[in-house]
């Protein structure tokens, strides 16, 4: 079995090993080295990336209980060769990785819930928790871990054997007695795990929960660390400044923008709603009878707007056809059309112009004709 550096000290990013095997695997190589920094995926965190000399290593494995490395180009068997971890991604993943044991450690000592699934991904971590968590909770957990944080615990891997592991108090226990590998965030959490975590608690730098919500009985929650949390502090920053620079506003009133705008467009759709419907009465009023009924030309309005101009001009003139287009020549014309005889005349327009729609008792659609056109259809015939 390969030895896994890692296992006992995760800051190695780069070292020397000797090529076992090299062998094709699909779209890899997949190549074993005697001795690797590279951590394969486990423990909900993802395999190391890297380079083993100057080939490509997309992704680490545990295959077998084998630690391969997916490579993209073969090496050499038997010949000691150079390795580089991608140490940024994995320096992001042990600080997002150690926020996690921070907060599911307060979780289980302050509410007794269990960690019950991890998952993180390059963006965020997510976990979810076997007890319901309320707004105050989160608030009341973020603060105490980043307090961890500050506070500068210690971390470190101990391996406890016999009774000095059964009798131990640590999350995710095993029915082990020996080989057990528990993670110890000083005075803060104990727990078995796999995979690297960073030094001391300060390294996490800043644990941000961006999200929680009930899930299966319990609570998810969605958690930036380190620097993934300062580049979303960035990003809200910068929108944060956008908007309260364009609104004149505190950068603590971003509430109150937000609210106000809204009532400002409430009040500005109720001042046009007025508006347009004073401009369909005005127009009904204004109409004159043709010899087949009542016509109507009209200029940017929204389908909404033909109906409702089609159903005033109707209750008004209730012996009469209505019949309302908006559009030009070019484009064509919506139209809305109801009232009295309009079941007979629609048919007809449809055939004469080639017109799309339909409807009952109001019948709209789309025709391509000229105004010249469907005036003389509905008031000569
Ligand atoms: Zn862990």
């Amino acid at each position: 079995m390969s030895e896994r550096i890692y296992e006992n000290d995760s800051y190695i990013m780069n070292f020397t090993a000797t090529v076992l095997s090299c062998k094709e695997n699909g779209e890899y190589f997949d190549i074993i080295l005697d001795r690797t920094a590279f951590f394969p995926e486990g423990g909900g965190q993802q395999g190391d990336n890297g380079f083993i000399e100057s080939v490509c290593v997309a992704d680490t494995q545990l295959v077998d209980g084998k630690i391969v490395h997916k490579a993209m180009a073969p090496v050499e068997e038997g010949i000691e060769v150079e390795c580089f971890i991608d140490w940024e991604t994995r320096y992001d993943r042990m600080q997002n990785h150690t926020g996690e044991h921070i907060l599911s450690g307060i979780i289980h000592d302050m509410y007794g819930y269990n960690n019950v699934g991890f998952h993180m991904n390059d963006d965020e971590v997510t976990f979810d928790v076997d007890g319901k968590l309320t707004e105050e909770d989160i608030y009341i957990i973020e603060i105490t871990a980043n307090k961890i944080i500050d506070d500068n615990h210690p971390i470190s891997v101990i391996y406890p054997e016999g009774n000095e592991l059964v009798e131990l108090d640590y999350r995710s226990k095993l029915d082990l007695t020996e080989g057990v590998r528990i993670v110890n965030i000083e005075g803060v959490d104990l727990c078995a795990c796999c995979a690297p975590h960073v030094a001391t608690t300060s390294e996490v730098g800043l644990i941000k929960i961006t999200r929680f919500y009930s899930n299966k009985g319990g609570t998810r929650l969605h958690v930036l660390c380190g620097g993934r949390a300062r580049g979303d502090y960035g990003i809200l920053s910068e929108q944060v400044t956008y908007v309260t620079n364009a609104a004149s506003s505190k950068r603590y009133e971003l509430n109150l923008v937000y609210d106000r705008l809204l009532s400002e467009i409430a009040s500005l759709k109720e001042e046009h709603r007025n508006f347009k419907a004073s401009v369909i009465n005005e127009k009904v009023e204004e109409a004159k009878e043709g010899k087949g009924g009542y016509l109507y030309f009209v200029k940017d309005f929204t389908f909404d707007d033909l109906v409702k101009l089609c159903d005033v001009s109707t209750k008004k003139y209730t012996d009469a056809m209505s019949c309302v287009f908006c559009g030009n020549d070019d484009e064509g014309y919506n139209f809305v059309i109801g009232g009295e005889g309009s079941a007979q005349k629609f048919p007809e327009f449809r055939r004469e112009f080639n017109a799309r729609g339909g409807g009952r008792d109001m019948y709209q659609g789309k025709v391509q004709a000229k105004k010249s056109d469907i005036e003389k259809f509905f008031y000569i015939d």
